[in-house]
């Protein structure tokens, strides 16, 4: 058969551009990471052409005997791990991981309980527009006006007014450590279940760089594509085995049908990677340069959310330079550096135009760079920012220099080699 440059030409150049554009641009997209050339292979081997509905042992199809070999590897590598006595490794994303737990735990019209999207949390976990929001009485809370932390005792005042079902914590702009005990007792008072979407932090957990949600929640759920540095897909985590008979029912025939093999074969390829020592000094490199990115801005005029990070994130607030995301967001596009718009607690804005952009370390840190090449980062985006004129306008020459010394530390620190 013909190799993809052969047989479809098209594709194969969209692949190409692709592959140029993640060589050369600086990626911050605080959810995305560069897996490994191992991770690649196993996702891009024929395993996607097996079905296997079913769990390991438990097939509705034959020859299963090697998918099970690899699924049974991806399950042992992320209880110990994440040290928890039931995962599930087939939900196709985050979005259907979450999906899981409510189809297993709720009925329709159920209350629950999730932090909202503007002040961090994430869309599956109540917003209008998702399922959650639109099948649940969805209620949400936010961050403090003051700390733009969550205010458990607010978080608790709501529980105990709102009695839900389930409370949600974690989500996507969050670059403070959660405590995980305190929503545990909350929910524990209003007798709901604690589910953590821990999708985000789950490399920084897996670490022991942030403090595991696995001895305080009921579920925990995860991507594993972010911090985790595997294949894009999701998990489902537990310490009660009678919870975790209704989340592999939930996940399949519940609501998905033959989990993708390929896709489980990377997972149990990262786990295994995250499970070695580099993986943890790796962990702390993120937090690292984080904050060393984060020190930087401040220093460039920007405010950051919170006042800094513990975590891969920095939520910068861009209202002191007088400029909004979605203009920042492509200015630094042109520079070559790539990063998304964010709204902030309490955004004035649209979420289409935003106060303030979203930067994570975990893909530039895979790449090689240190705190060094990070605070050289920060003082490009600082660069960048300056040079926009007033009106929003880009800075051809600002931006072409910039671009330059981007296209230097790309080649000093090449993706795959
Ligand atoms: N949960 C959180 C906290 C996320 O940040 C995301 C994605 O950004 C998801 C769930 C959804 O993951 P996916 O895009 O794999 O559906």
């Amino acid at each position: 058969q013909d190799s993809l440059a052969k047989s479809d030409a098209s594709v194969m150049t969209a692949i190409r551009q692709e592959d140029r554009r993640q060589r050369d641009q600086i990626e911050l997209i605080a959810s995305e990471n560069i897996v490994s050339k191992a991770v690649l292979e196993a996702q891009g081997s024929l395993l996607t052409n097996k079905y296997a509905e079913g769990y390991p042992g438990r097939r509705y199809y034959g020859g299963c005997d090697w998918v099970d070999e690899v699924e049974r590897l991806a399950i042992e590598r992320a209880k110990q791990l994440f040290d928890c006595q039931y995962i599930n490794v087939q939900p196709h994303s985050g979005a259907q991981a979450n999906g899981a737990v409510m189809l297993a735990l709720l009925q329709p019209g159920d209350t629950i309980m999730g932090m909202s999207l503007d002040a961090g949390g994430h869309l599956t976990h109540g917003a209008r527009p998702a399922q959650s929001g639109k099948w649940f009485n969805a209620v949400q809370y936010g961050v403090d006006a003051e700390t733009q932390r969550i205010d458990y005792d607010a978080v608790e005042q709501l529980a105990l007014e709102c009695q839900p079902k389930l409370i949600i914590a974690g989500g996507s702009a969050i670059p403070r450590k959660l405590d995980f005990a305190k929503f545990r007792r909350i929910a524990d008072k209003v007798g709901a279940y604690l589910m953590v979407d821990m999708a985000h932090i789950a490399g920084l957990i897996a670490s022991g760089l942030h403090p595991s949600p696995l001895p305080h929640a009921h579920i925990v759920t995860t991507t594993t594509h972010k911090t985790l540095r595997g294949p894009r897909g999701g998990m489902i985590l537990s310490n009660d085995l009678d919870l975790g008979k209704k989340i592999n029912s939930a996940v399949f025939p519940g609501l998905q049908g033959g989990p993708l093999m390929h896709v489980i074969a990377g997972k149990a390829v990262a786990l295994g990677e995250a499970l070695s020592p580099a993986f943890r000094t790796y962990s702390q490199q993120v937090i690292d340069n984080a904050q060393t990115l984060a020190g930087v801005l401040i220093d460039r005029g920007c405010d950051i959310v919170t006042g800094g990070t513990d975590t891969h994130l920095v939520l910068v607030d861009l209202r002191p330079k007088g400029l909004t995301g979605n203009i920042v967001e492509a200015a630094l596009e042109r520079a070559n550096i790539t990063c998304n718009k964010n709204g902030i607690p309490f955004d004035p804005e649209k979420p289409t135009v935003t106060s303030g952009i979203r930067l994570g370390t975990p893909a530039g840190t895979t790449r090689g760079f240190g705190s060094d090449e990070f605070a050289q980062i920060g003082q490009l985006i600082g660069d960048v920012l300056d040079g926009l004129n007033k009106d929003g306008t880009p800075n051809a020459e600002v931006e072409e220099r910039v671009k330059r010394e981007i296209a230097e530390l790309c080649e000093r620190f090449p993706l795959y080699g």
